[in-house]
């Protein structure tokens, strides 16, 4: 009980004026249709509703191409990384991921008992699958954060797929897509189709903005995904995240119309950034790093101070902040706190 306390996210007041772009939310947040969806389905809370969830998996394995049995509903992507990371690493099954990297499954790794390998990204930021693969003859699971959070990069198809040609027999790719729908990257729910031993994730929380309303997927051969569900026994859905999610899926011009949003938005802000010479990571997605050529927590804090609220530093890049894509007004906010903070702050 105290590791999982641990493990909790520490709370986090939102206060009235500050900008929060901190934990890679959309500022959107759901779209008109899936809140009326949402609100709809509230007075069907008292009941189970498995029906719903068989019917948003149906939807989406049609989407894309799927069976339904390969897909697996959760309440976001958190609950099925945790799941998968418990079901295949272990003592003498290693937790390969990249540094920097997303860092929920070095917490399940903690549960598990694994040996966490952690492989510094190339110097284009992409995974430096090769380099996985030699440090890591024992992997019980490699993490493939693809786009990879904090950096906002992506790994070439073909890396994916040599890395997968090459792992040692009992290991599984966990190919966490929670940002794919941002970038150009090709998916790789191909890969879990054809029976290979890869388990994908999406989630809802990102270009969907459902972070607090909770819908994920797992996405793998039957047999994959069972081993994951077995840690979730027999939980269900809140009926509202699962209207919302169907809803979602079915609007046709979000995923486009929100890219190109967050898209715009991030170049302008890259473009100010370029112009004051700072130097930053050229994401694809709705976050990015930014260099800030002091100790990463000085500039954190004094933003704080100021009310605008950046994201977290990673220790092999501990000059570097992380900051999410807020909306427009937001992120002028971020340009002139940054300014002000960077010109101020000790080096
Ligand atoms: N995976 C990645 C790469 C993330 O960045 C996040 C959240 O920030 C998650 C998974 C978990 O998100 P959720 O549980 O809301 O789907």
């Amino acid at each position: 009980a105290r590791l999982a306390a641990q493990n909790r996210r520490a709370p986090k007041v939102h206060l009235a004026g500050g900008v929060y772009i901190d934990a890679n939310e959309n500022p959107m947040g759901p779209s008109p249709l899936a809140c009326t969806a949402c609100e709809e389905m509230t007075r069907n809370g008292g009941r189970y509703r498995t029906d719903l969830q068989v019917d948003l998996v149906k939807y989406f394995a049609a989407q894309e191409g799927l069976k339904p049995e390969y897909v697996m509903v959760y309440a976001g992507s958190s609950e099925p990384l945790h799941y998968t990371v418990l079901a295949y690493t272990g003592p003498g099954k290693s937790f390969v991921t990249a540094d920097p990297g997303y860092e929920a499954g070095l917490m399940a790794s903690k549960m598990s008992g694994a040996k966490v390998v952690k492989v510094p990204l190339k110097a284009d930021h992409s995974h430096d699958v090769k380099a996985m693969l030699a440090q890591a003859p024992d992997a019980g699971v490699f993490y493939i954060c693809n786009p990879n959070n904090p950096t906002g990069t992506t790994t070439p198809r073909a890396d994916i797929e040599y890395l997968l040609a090459n792992k040692p027999k009992d290991s599984i790719l966990l190919i966490d897509e929670a940002y794919i729908h941002l970038s150009d990257a090709p998916p790789c729910l191909d890969m879990a189709a054809a029976d290979k031993d890869v388990i994908v994730l999406r989630t809802f929380s990102k270009v969907y903005g459902m972070a607090g309303l909770r819908c994920g997927f797992a996405i793998g051969r039957p047999d994959l995904v069972a081993k994951v569900q077995a840690y979730n026994g027999w939980n269900s859905m809140p009926v509202t995240s699962v209207a919302a999610a169907r809803a979602s899926l079915a609007d046709k011009n979000l995923v486009p119309e929100r890219k190109k949003i967050i898209t715009d938005v991030r170049n302008e802000t890259f473009a100010w950034l370029s112009s004051n010479n700072y130097e930053f990571i050229p994401s694809v997605t709705n976050c990015f790093m930014v260099q800030t050529n002091r100790p990463g927590k000085i500039v954190i804090d004094a933003m704080a101070a100021k009310n605008v609220y950046i994201g977290r530093v990673w220790p092999i890049m501990p000059t570097w902040v992380r900051v999410t894509v807020g909306t427009r007004p937001e992120m002028q906010q971020f340009q002139a706190t940054f300014k002000q903070v960077m010109d101020s702050s000790v080096t």
